[in-house]
């Protein structure tokens, strides 16, 4: 009995122009057209990626391919055609990205299967270069600003003046691999943002409810916790697991969707309660070592907490989970000798407070 016939089309890899033609399953996959006759060896012919019932085959190594819809013709060529699905390399752009591609996806295999991905996530974090860091920290800045509806800018010159000298401060005994990158915004909730590259996001309303300097600081401090322990690429890779491998691979990270994703991620959850106790102990330490007061950080986390119950929206607490434990544990590592100890003067505290004062006073939407 002949095997059926089955009409297709043949693309020849270099002209737009469509054959028709039609297909006979034998011992290979023959092509018989107007001028055309070809026989493509089983073992040989990959699949490329199309929707039910639409399927393209074509050599491997080549750029020419036939489509059809007959789904009998389907089913027997994915029964006799073992590389069938295989990852073609003239389909994924060459050799050298379909290597790195299966190093990834074999890294991100191993990860599941043996740490689950978040481990295998605080292992990579830190090995990310810091120029790609930095690129990622930008994607995801723009993000969270249009989640947050694009607040302005807060950067009168005198305040940014004294934050600028209170970072440097807090910053000097140069733990962090980057130079922290703060900018201030101004909106209606109390919250402070670590984004990949070391960039920090404090939304004015923190500065607005931090009683003394330290309150603020000792957020801030907390902040550049996260910075020092690559916390964001740690959640970025756990949150996108094997796709952001695989967009590091392609190279396409700007325009990806889980900048979306760890967008949204940065402001409504949090890192792990190991990660929060590291942050913490790191704001107590840049607070003692500064001459400021390392028990703030514990009081602000308190007077927020009970704010925090009125409203119900994404606050200091969202992003950075509060535990009474927490604030008690800040407490104790502080200990009493630094309460009461201011990290800024009156006079310039004052000054810092009005970084908002470059904006029309009126919110402007
Ligand atoms: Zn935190």
């Amino acid at each position: 009995m002949p095997a059926p016939s089955v009409h297709g089309t043949y693309f020849d890899g270099q002209s737009a122009r469509a054959h028709p033609v039609s297909l006979v399953l034998e011992d290979s996959l023959e092509i018989t057209g107007r001028d055309l006759r070809l026989a493509w060896s089983l073992p040989d012919l990959v699949a490329g990626d199309t929707a039910r019932p639409l399927m393209r085959v074509g050599p491997t190594g080549s750029a020419a391919r036939v489509e059809f819809t007959d789904e009998g013709l389907a089913e027997a060529l994915k029964e006799r055609c073992p590389g069938l699905y295989r990852t073609d390399p003239s389909a994924s752009g060459g050799r050298l990205r379909l290597v790195l591609w299966s190093i990834a996806a074999g890294i991100s295999v191993i990860g599941l299967a043996v740490y689950g991905v978040p481990a295998i996530a605080v292992r990579l974090a830190p090995v990310i270069p810091a120029a790609m860091e930095a690129r990622i920290g930008g994607a995801v800045d723009g993000q969270i600003g249009r989640l947050l509806g694009d607040p302005p800018l807060c950067d009168d010159a005198s305040a940014r003046a004294v934050l600028d000298r209170l970072i440097q401060r807090m910053t000097a005994n140069g733990d962090l691999s980057v130079d922290p990158a703060v900018t201030i915004r101004r909106h209606g909730i109390a919250n402070a943002l670590t984004l990949p590259g070391g960039r920090v996001v404090v939304l004015s309303e923190l500065i607005d409810k931090s009683d003394t300097p330290d309150e603020f600081a000792g957020v801030l401090a907390h902040e550049f916790g996260h910075v020092a322990a690559h916390d964001p690429m740690r959640a970025l890779l756990a949150a996108s697991g094997s796709s952001f491998l695989l967009s590091l691979v392609l190279g396409d990270l700007t325009g990806s969707t889980i900048i979306v994703a760890v967008g949204q991620a940065a402001i409504s959850a949090g890192y792990s309660r190991e990660a929060e106790n590291a942050a913490d102990a790191y704001s107590v330490e840049v607070m003692r070592r500064s001459g400021g007061d390392a028990t703030a950080l514990a009081t602000i986390l308190r007077r927020i907490a009970k704010d925090d119950a009125k409203d119900e929206f994404a606050s200091l607490l969202r992003s950075h989970p509060y535990t009474a434990e927490r604030a008690d544990r800040i407490a104790e590592m502080a200990g009493t000798e630094t309460v009461g100890r201011r990290i800024l003067d009156e006079a310039e505290w004052a000054t810092l407070k009005g970084i908002c004062r470059n904006l029309p006073a009126k919110s402007v939407k």
